[in-house]
């Protein structure tokens, strides 16, 4: 019978300092001598990978993001190299190993590739001599042999990728929270842990702003099923588990609450009303690849109209001046931006088979008298775009409203 194989990943807070990388080796080697082969991966310590690129923003406001790509993969490189020293410390063997050595190919996009294969015959030519494997989480390598990293949060994705080709029981996500939660429980204290969640609903949370698991690795997760179990490295409770859709107990309409802070809002004024001109918009956008995510476009007069839509922080400088060209080119008016809003959303698939859960969402922040500016509704998801100033008042709100509050108040 093939042995137990377990993939763990330990995100930046759980490997912070010297000491927590001694309980994360103590816990790996504990994991061992249970009885299973242990793959590791390891984040950057603590908030590595901020500080990096600040460095490289102290140099440069443009960046060549090859020379990002090989600025912070060195963020994942200490720590595997720590951890591994840590196992030997306690008498287990382990090795430690870049993404490229461990094979892990990539497209060629830097700082946001895409994994197109994995080599595990060196993974499992070290499992098989009874060592401990540690991986460094987030990076990989491309055709030309350039490192390349696979966005925010991309350990997760490392994990979840190589639970797949080494066909891993489960995939454990350990981080400096129990699990996933009904809300940020950092913003919202009453939130609740959630014992299981399916791989739709932790994705659309993802997409939405809960920082907790990288998005795209829960598209990977899903795609092949792969078991996550979400949990605390600071203690031995169980998490969350991240599964195909169970059936629920209970009616449950709304599972989480979540915040995006990183959109901006971008307006064109007097945009004449006629056939083709969102298209002559959006089209030049989409050329460049600035993903619009909210449209609104308000009633028309006098023959034209105001539109408005949001896009990532990080694209505003060039959706600026792409609006600003077309709009000129069009007849169209002036083009302003507004960085002072966020997107909150709730997710839920009961959402699906229940009439007014729209309707509570609003009355929820119409009672805190918040302003909604945009809405988007999707089959599993309803989000509103607000002041910035009101966030975390009207995520505790609407998270009261759908009665996601722990005991004594809890409503479900
Ligand atoms: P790591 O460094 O372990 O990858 P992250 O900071 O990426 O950790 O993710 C964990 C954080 O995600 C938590 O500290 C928490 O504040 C945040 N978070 C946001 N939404 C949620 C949620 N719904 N459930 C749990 N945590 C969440
Ligand atoms: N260190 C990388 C980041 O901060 C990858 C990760 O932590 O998952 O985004
Ligand atoms: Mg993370």
């Amino acid at each position: 019978m093939r042995r137990k194989l377990i993939v763990q990943k330990y995100g930046g807070s759980s490997v912070a300092n010297p000491e927590r990388i001694q309980r994360v080796a103590q816990r790996v080697v504990d994991t061992r001598r249970a009885g299973a082969d242990v793959v590791v991966v390891v984040s950057a310590l603590g908030d590595t990978t901020d500080e990096l690129l600040h460095l490289a923003s102290q140099i440069t406001q443009a960046p060549p993001e090859r020379e990002l790509d090989m600025l912070m993969a060195t963020g994942e490189q200490v720590s595997v190299a720590l951890l591994a020293m840590a196992i030997h410390e306690l008498g287990e063997d382990a090795v430690s190993f870049t993404g490229a050595q461990v094979g892990i190919l990539t497209d060629g996009t830097h700082t946001k590739a895409r994994i197109v294969d994995i080599n595990a015959q060196r993974l499992v030519g070290e499992l098989a001599k009874g060592r401990i494997v540690i991986v460094a989480g987030f990076q990989g390598v491309n055709l030309r042999q350039d490192i390349t990293t696979l966005g925010r949060g991309g350990s997760d994705l490392t994990a979840v990728a190589l639970a797949k080709v080494l066909r891993a029981t489960v995939c454990e996500i350990f981080t400096d929270v129990e699990g996933v939660y009904t809300a940020d429980p950092r913003i919202v204290p009453q939130a609740r842990k959630l014992s299981t969640i399916s791989y739709d609903e932790m994705l659309e949370m993802a997409s939405l702003g809960a920082q907790v698991m990288q998005a795209r690795s829960i598209f990977v997760a899903k795609r092949f099923g792969i078991p996550i179990h979400v949990r605390s490295s600071f203690s031995l409770r169980e998490g969350t588990m991240i599964q195909r859709s169970v059936k629920a107990m209970e009616d449950i309409v709304v599972s989480g609450v979540t915040l995006q802070r990183d959109e901006a809002k971008v307006t064109i004024r007097d945009v004449p009303d006629r056939p083709g001109m969102a298209a002559e918009i959006f089209r030049e956008l989409a050329a460049k690849g600035i993903n619009v995510d909210m449209i609104v476009q308000n009633v028309s007069r006098e023959g034209s109209t105001d539109l408005s839509f949001t896009v990532i922080k990080s694209d505003l400088p060039s959706t600026l001046r792409l609006s600003r060209s077309v709009s000129h080119r069009i007849g169209a008016g002036e083009v302003t931006t507004d960085e002072g809003v966020v997107k909150l959303s709730i997710v839920g698939i009961g959402m699906r088979s229940h009439s007014g859960i729209a309707a509570k969402m609003f009355e929820a922040m119409a009672r805190e008298r918040i302003n909604i500016e945009m809405i988007s509704t999707s089959e599993i998801k309803i989000s509103c775009v607000i002041r910035k100033a009101h966030a975390e008042r009207a995520m505790r709100a609407v998270h009261r409203a759908f009665g996601l509050n722990r005991a004594p108040t809890s409503g479900r």
